[in-house]
């Protein structure tokens, strides 16, 4: 009985390909040159543990994984990144007050401390239910006994995914990297112009989607421009810009009750932010979108206004809402598979008739959840059904508003700056790794206190989309501008020689 080590872990007890005998020693060579370690089917070790195969290092996968830490099973966690995103905090990312490295965290230093817990970064690209495995970008398969599925939810353009070339969305810390550059680049290439030729294009950002990302984002950028960046350029006026946010029901922040929707409102028309309910977008190009069938000509267009499920919960192949959502039953498990909890933003959770929303506490809570019932139904212990402990919602509004619909400990509306201390307090107790927190509340602190914001770096493509249109009409306009004032000019000097 010889055991034959893994050239990557050097036989580390917990791999499974080192923990293979020699009569598996084919089977070992073939599964490893197809699978690069993780495979599907395969004979396992006699006394083998449960294995739970976690699939998204998201707020729901890792909460499942830190319940699952130090415990009598072997999980695996599956993520196409290497890390996790805070995501309540990415337009902080995007609008240049954090760099990504203070939001994100690699997932496999998160979960170190526990030796039961692999990390493996790859994506999954389908499912055997009947087999209990998944399948892996990579080409290999990983098999299961019981399956967390936490893949979150992504962009929704409703059918017109080429609008996301004029509109990028806000979901990873690339798209923050790439919004960041749109609106610094825009203010950059304003510049250069006004210096160059006397004019620029008009600064108009629009946002689309009147959520609560779209209320941050529409915040920031007026902060940006009329705060941060005022003092920075020498030929254009920030302070000039217009932040434009299209919402095409009545009222934005839906999700929120009307006081504090209105509040909201309130405090982003004192930011000087536009904010158009009643509003259908019908077109999204580089360079201008169509709203209520008039042409509004943008700089940067930022999308906020839809999200669906990640695409694994279709190629589940079970029930899925409008949404892609799963739906699942009390426990988190799909019809038919006790064996899969789906968590998260993945998942169609209803309690009282109502569906538990796609935020991050839900995930969380979720996400323990299931770790906790694979552990309950170890020991035997009968199941309880998942209850969403709802705390509340908060949405910040510029730097120092926010709205707060609190439901725990007890009842109340806040907004204004009250509203935004409890949101910073929220995000930095949530916020995982005791570096990032400090990091964080030193970067708000100085941003705060010295009106400069820190990560403003353009990296990547020189090049605006629709920046080269808009440049052209604007350079058009204010030659025909001045071609006509000198005509009038003329005109003037002829009438007074006239008399
Ligand atoms: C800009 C923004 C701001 C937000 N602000 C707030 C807020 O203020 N408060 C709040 O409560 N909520 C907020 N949310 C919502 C909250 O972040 C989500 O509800 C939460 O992240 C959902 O957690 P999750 O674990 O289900 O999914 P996610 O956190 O999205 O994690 C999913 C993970 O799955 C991985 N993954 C996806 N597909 C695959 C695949 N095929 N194979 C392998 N890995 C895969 C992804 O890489 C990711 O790591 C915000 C969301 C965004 C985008």
């Amino acid at each position: 009985m010889e055991l034959r080590l893994c050239i990557d872990c050097n036989g580390d007890s917990r791999c499974r390909i080192s923990s293979w005998k020699e009569s598996d020693d084919r089977m070992m060579e073939a599964t490893r040159v197809e699978s690069n370690g993780v495979q599907a089917g395969s004979p396992r070790p006699p006394a083998a543990r449960k294995k739970v195969v976690i699939v998204g290092g998201g707020f729901a996968g890792i909460n499942a994984a830190i319940q699952l830490g130090n415990q009598p099973v072997d999980v695996t966690l599956i993520d196409r990144r290497n890390h996790h995103t805070f995501q309540p905090l990415l337009y902080q990312v995007a609008l240049a007050v954090l760099s990504p490295a203070e939001i994100a965290q690699p997932i496999r230093s998160i979960l170190r401390r526990f030796p039961n817990i692999e990390v493996i970064m790859d994506e999954v690209t389908g499912f055997d239910l009947s087999a209990r495995a998944v399948q892996l970008k990579s080409s290999g398969s990983l098999s299961y006994d019981d399956l967390i599925l936490a893949t979150g939810a992504t962009h929704s353009y409703f059918g017109k995914d080429a609008w996301e070339q004029g509109a990028p969305g806000l979901k990873t810390i690339e798209d923050a990297i790439e919004i960041r550059r749109r609106v610094l680049l825009a203010f950059e290439l304003a510049e250069r112009q006004k210096f160059e030729t006397g004019t620029h294009p008009p600064l108009n950002f629009v946002v689309i989607g009147g959520g609560p990302t779209g209320v941050e984002l529409a915040g920031a950028i007026s902060d940006i421009a009329r705060v941060y960046m005022r003092k920075d350029f020498r030929h254009i006026e920030t302070a000039k810009a217009r932040v434009i946010l299209l919402e095409g029901s009545p009222r934005i922040l839906n999700a929120y009750p009307e006081d504090l929707a209105r509040k909201a409102q309130e405090t982003l028309t004192g930011l000087g932010v536009e904010v158009h309910p009643h509003t259908q977008v019908s077109d999204v190009q580089a360079g201008y979108v169509i709203a209520n069938g008039e042409r509004i000509d943008t700089v940067v267009t930022l999308w906020a206004a839809g999200v669906q499920a990640s695409p694994l919960g279709k190629l589940l192949g079970l029930t899925v809402d409008k949404r892609g959502c799963v739906l699942v039953d009390a426990f988190l498990h799909p019809a038919g598979h006790a064996e899969i909890f789906v968590c998260g933003d993945l998942a169609h959770v209803e309690e009282n008739g109502r569906q538990v929303p796609g935020v991050a506490q839900p995930a969380i809570q979720m996400g323990s959840y299931a770790g906790q019932q694979i552990l309950a139904a170890m020991h035997g212990k009968g199941l309880r059904p998942f209850h969403y402990f709802d705390k509340g919602d908060m949405a910040t509004i510029g730097r120092q508003s926010a709205i707060a619909n609190i439901v725990w400990p007890f009842h109340a509306h806040w907004s204004g700056f009250p509203a935004w201390m409890a949101w910073l307090v929220v995000h930095i107790y949530f916020l995982i790794g005791f570096r990032n927190r400090i990091m964080v509340l030193m970067q708000w602190a100085w941003t705060y206190l010295t009106f400069t914001r820190g990560a403003r770096l353009i990296t990547g493509s020189m090049v605006l989309p629709g920046w080269a249109e808009l440049s052209a009409t604007s350079l058009e306009a204010s030659s025909n501008a001045s071609s006509e004032l000198q005509i009038s000019e003329l005109e003037i000097s002829r009438e007074s020689y006239k008399e």
